[in-house]
């Protein structure tokens, strides 16, 4: 029988079926292949007790793509949240980081602005005008609700992950988006005897044909999702110049006949977006001289 694995707890995977959802564990045989199943993974599962809704996992369909920290699979868009008031104003080289690890998963993305009931007009456009032309920007609030519903309309059918820096208001929107979800979480729990409140772990929940990733959140980065030559490709608005720059193997910075430095320099590329590149393909050096 096909699933979807849709929460892990200590080896025991939750499959979610067209018939219901079932606990099971990984075939021993496959787990010594190196492949450990993980949240969002389609798999081919056994009953192996119909009563007590139990299986085994016999193999995992290839994935789209997966995320180590958290670990998921099949993402098929990635929303990153930044906060236009708390914990402070943007923080772009961060937002930054996000975009670039998503663009490398080759998910779709969208930007959602959070907590803009009290948020700064003059702030939120400047943002605004740095990303529109890249990304698909949605602004809600987490608290009154604004905008929940054109969201809801984007997730139909696509298995979404959130992400974004601690405070940005992830789980309130996750909360608005499906109010009951926490109730569920405690009767899964309860199942497996385990109490209420485990520790913090992955899980999917389904919303309307929608299915959204509930994480402990994407909190760390790894600069090594790319390389010095294709980090500017996981910057969409730089990839129309690449191509023009004079040198192949130009990397943007300080070449003569750099067409992306020029584009900078004209105001057709953002500085802020810029300097974001700049930081990241720092970091990416140091990481190969280290
Ligand atoms: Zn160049």
């Amino acid at each position: 029988m096909k699933g979807k694995i849709v929460k892990g707890i200590a080896g025991f995977y939750y499959v979610k079926t067209v018939d219901g959802i079932y606990v099971a564990k990984a075939r021993g045989q496959f787990k010594n292949s190196g492949i450990t199943p993980m949240v969002g993974d389609d798999v081919e599962m056994q009953i192996t007790h119909v009563q007590d809704r139990e299986g085994i996992i016999d193999r995992v369909y290839p994935r789209k793509n997966s995320f180590i920290r958290p670990p998921i699979s099949n993402v098929d868009m990635l929303a990153v949240v930044v906060s236009a008031y708390e914990p402070k104003i943007i923080n772009y080289d961060v937002l930054d980081k996000f975009l670039v690890m998503a663009e490398s998963k080759e998910t779709d993305i969208v930007i959602c602005m959070n907590k803009l009931d009290v948020a700064d007009e003059k702030d939120i456009q400047e943002f605004i005008d740095i990303y529109k032309d890249i990304y698909p920007i949605y602004k809600i609030s987490g608290k009154t609700g604004e905008g929940i519903e054109d969201l809801k309309e984007i997730l139909k059918g696509r298995t979404v992950a959130f992400a974004g820096a601690s405070g940005v208001g992830k789980s309130t929107i996750l909360k608005k988006l499906k109010p009951e979800a926490e109730i569920e979480t405690g009767e899964l729990s309860d199942k497996t005897g385990r109490g209420r409140h485990t520790t913090r772990h992955v899980e999917i929940f389904d919303i309307e044909e929608g299915m959204v990733y509930d994480t402990p959140g994407f909190t760390s980065f790894d600069v090594s999702v790319t390389d010095e030559e294709n980090l500017a490709f996981m910057f969409p608005e730089m990839s129309n110049y690449i191509s023009q720059c004079k040198f192949d193997n130009c990397r943007h910075l300080k070449e003569p006949g750099c067409m992306v430095t020029k584009a900078v320099e004209e105001g057709k590329i953002s500085k802020r977006r810029y300097d974001s590149y700049i930081s990241q393909m720092d970091s990416i050096r140091e990481k190969k001289n280290y």
